[in-house]
């Protein structure tokens, strides 16, 4: 065991982590419903999906027979000149699942990937349209759209962990960041963002942003109304709207996707994470038919992406086996039961002087501390208590597994409140 920790230490990197290492990381040997089994016995319940993505616990037997069976099958066939059914069937799952108008699916290997594919749509469609000086994206402050160059540039360019590769990303164009709150007023911010929205719109191929909740940008809540108003201004303007539901999608926030709380539809839609129940990886992005075409109409007429692994047949299927198991589920009343418990069982955090900001949307829980939270420190005492917490920058905070009943909510929030209460 202290052998693996060791080759670790010396050669695996971890996400955003120096080598070599400053923190150890957990060593993990399965894990069943909500909890990771660590190597020393321990069984803390996971309050953070996999980031978002383990909604329905692991080792579900559902999704571990789909996965079975299609190994059994094949694992992989290149999809250029190819295909079968797991994606054709996922692909079906998905248009019935989006909003009516999102008819069309290109499958891609991670969320980042989705969403380079996604500029690559936008700036290709506007090419064929007769703008090829449509070449940058609009977003808003506070985003996070993944780590690949494109999506790298579309996030947050102060608080984003890119500030380094400024001078070789393209410059985008930054719309202030909502207010905060569902019902926030936003006449101040539209007047803004519509200035900015404006100056730029003749070279802008499309508004990229998180639907009323940006997640690793600092979980940030703010008025479905915006998203309305970007909708809007995007037509006004002749830009494309893409909606980045990698994390809000499945259900998160309480509806399916999260621009469901506006009633809008984007031109191109991005999912992930949740995707695939949290099994493997796979990302994909729907496109209304207008999209396609303009695509049709640029100089080269294909759409110009295709990754090796596209559309791999054990990810496809077990995608399918997670939105059946969601569509059979109550998961707006699991999700709005979550989110009670939550609200409930984080509230005690609002005593504490250090925390200026304590909120839920749907089945994500945000403690906001007044500082930078101490991530080591913060993961031990929740693990204290049982839970695994993976905080960053003043956030301390979760997105559960849907199958997480109402003890395990509470126990979460307890970890919560006590790692919150250790920052002081
Ligand atoms: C996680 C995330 C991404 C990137 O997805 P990866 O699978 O990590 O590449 C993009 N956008 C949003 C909103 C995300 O939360």
């Amino acid at each position: 065991m202290s052998q693996l920790l060791s080759y670790d230490r010396e050669h695996v990197w971890h996400p955003y982590a120096p080598m070599p290492p400053t923190a150890e990381p957990l060593l993990v040997r399965s894990a069943r419903g909500v909890r990771l089994e660590l190597d020393d016995g321990r069984r803390p319940i996971d309050a953070m999906s996999s980031w978002w993505a383990a909604i329905h616990g692991y080792g579900h037997p559902v999704l571990d027979a789909a996965l079975h069976t299609q190994a059994g099958a094949m694992s992989h066939v290149m999809f250029g000149g190819l295909t079968h059914e797991p994606a054709i069937e996922l692909a079906r799952r998905l248009v019935e699942l989006s909003p009516a108008g999102l008819e069309h699916v290109f499958f891609a290997d991670s969320g980042s990937v989705s969403v380079e594919v996604a500029l690559k749509m936008a700036i290709q469609h506007q090419r064929g349209r007769g703008h090829p000086g449509r070449t940058r994206f609009a977003t808003l402050r506070g985003g996070y759209h993944g780590d690949t160059f494109g999506a790298m540039s579309v996030c947050d360019p102060v608080n984003g962990m890119h500030t380094m590769f400024a001078d070789v990303l393209p410059s985008q164009v930054f719309l202030p960041r909502p207010p905060a709150g569902l019902d926030a007023d936003i006449t101040a911010w539209s007047a803004e963002a519509d200035a900015a929205l404006v100056a730029a719109s003749g070279e802008l191929a499309a508004i990229i942003v998180e639907p009323v909740l940006q997640g690793a940008g600092g979980m940030h809540v703010y008025p479905p109304a915006a998203l309305a108003w970007l909708r809007r201004r995007a037509d006004e303007l002749g830009l494309l709207l893409i909606a980045d539901e990698i994390a809000t999608g499945f259900g998160r926030t309480g509806e399916m996707f999260a621009m469901d709380h506006a009633c809008i539809a984007p031109d191109i839609l991005c999912v992930g994470k949740a995707l695939t129940g949290g099994y493997l990886t796979l990302g994909a992005v729907l496109c209304r038919p207008h999209v396609a075409a303009g695509i049709a109409e640029s100089e080269s007429g294909v759409l110009m992406h295709g990754p090796t692994f596209m559309a791999n047949p054990l990810a496809c299927a077990v995608a399918m086996a997670s939105l059946d198991i969601l569509a059979a589920s109550d998961w707006r009343s699991d999700i709005a039961r979550i989110g009670a418990g939550l609200a409930t069982g984080l509230a005690p955090a609002t005593r504490l002087d250090h925390v200026v900001d304590v909120r839920t949307l749907g089945a994500v829980g945000v403690i906001q501390v007044d500082r930078g939270v101490d991530v080591g420190l913060a993961a031990k005492i929740a693990l204290e208590h049982g839970v695994w917490v993976r905080p960053f920058r003043d956030l301390i905070y979760t997105m559960p597994p849907y199958v997480c009943r109402d003890e395990d909510i509470a126990t979460i929030c307890t970890a919560l409140v006590a790692a919150a209460g250790g920052m002081a």
